[in-house]
């Protein structure tokens, strides 16, 4: 795989956030980072396009039937802008969903241009967003391809546990699909390692695995599995604002920074060692277990 290069257009990047596997940390990714991206000074856009709506719950946002959403956008042409919702956190905003866009998978089939809804409906709000993130559904339905379709890149998280690499060729082959037929800029920008568990060597073997195949597309930041994180959407918080110096929180903040790195976004990043004393020990390169288990112990004794 070919390290992402420099990113050529203007307007905001668009990253879909997306594995048609359930459960592999989408959403708890697609929230963290943008909320660590807006604590860098990024300007963010959230879009939630799972009708399970979790990317809303998990910020404290739960709407009603018929009230603004991503429904309305995709399937009835609303416009976006007033349909955001501003967050707790200071310069992220969510496209909220709820459980009706579940119809959208099949209200969209004889719709006209029913692929490009979604990028069509970000036109108008591209120059107020400098990173738009995408929380898809675990599916490889026509809200994913929306998503493909309106996206730069697409994040793959990987869950490390047993058959963590099962279905990715699907994902693979449909985004290459899409980037040949439908959008031409469309690739895939980066994988990131979730749920890691430092007590089993399955966690280790499946980091190896991955960057073994992936190579310098994954990310170097491993996110740590943490109860903190399993919390923090129960709260209607993200991390940051949940448990921000906890493990979970300091390694999804440290992959905002690689990802603003990679993504080429119009920021002031902190010197990385300024950023490695705020985060202290947060997960960088596994390549010694022993490190890793120190700070997995650490991660029992405080329950974060
Ligand atoms: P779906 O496919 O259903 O949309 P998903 O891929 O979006 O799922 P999440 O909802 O982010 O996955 O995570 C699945 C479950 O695992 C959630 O209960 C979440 O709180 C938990 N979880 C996610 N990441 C972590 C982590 N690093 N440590 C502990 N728990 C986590
Ligand atoms: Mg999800």
């Amino acid at each position: 795989m070919e390290t992402p290069s420099a990113r050529a257009t203007s307007g905001p990047v668009t990253v879909c956030v997306a594995n048609q596997k359930g459960g592999v940390g989408k959403t708890t990714t697609a929230i963290s980072l943008a909320a660590s991206l807006a604590g860098l000074g990024a300007r963010v856009l959230l879009i939630d396009l799972d009708p399970q709506g979790n990317a809303s719950t998990g910020l404290g946002i739960r709407i009603a039937e018929g009230e603004p959403s991503t429904y309305g956008v995709l399937v009835d042409g609303d416009a976006v802008h007033p349909a955001l919702q501003a967050t707790e956190i200071e310069g992220l905003s969510l496209l909220a969903s709820s459980l009706d866009l579940a119809g959208a998978e099949v209200e969209l089939v004889p719709a006209f241009s029913r692929e490009h809804r979604l990028e069509r409906a970000l036109e108008p709000v591209r120059d107020s967003f400098d990173v738009v993130l995408v929380d898809c559904p675990p599916s490889l339905g026509l809200l994913t391809i929306n998503a493909l379709v309106a996206a730069d890149e697409v994040l793959v998280p990987i869950q490390c546990e047993y058959y963590a690499l099962e279905g990715l060729s699907q994902l693979l082959r449909t985004v290459e699909l899409v980037s040949d037929n439908l959008n031409r800029r469309l690739r895939v920008g980066g994988v990131v390692l979730t749920m890691f568990d430092a007590r089993t060597n399955l966690s280790q073997q499946v980091v190896e695995e991955v960057r073994g195949y992936f190579g310098d597309l994954t990310y170097t930041t491993v996110i740590p599995r943490s109860v903190r994180l399993s919390e923090a959407p129960s709260f209607g918080q993200p991390i940051t604002l949940y448990d921000p110096s906890s493990r979970g929180s300091r390694a999804y903040q440290r992959l905002a920074r690689e990802v603003a790195l990679r993504l080429e976004l119009p920021l002031e990043l902190p010197e990385e060692s300024r950023v490695e004393r705020l985060l202290g020990d947060s997960f960088t390169v596994p390549t010694s277990a022993p490190d890793l288990r120190a700070d997995s112990s650490s991660d029992q004794e405080t329950g974060a």
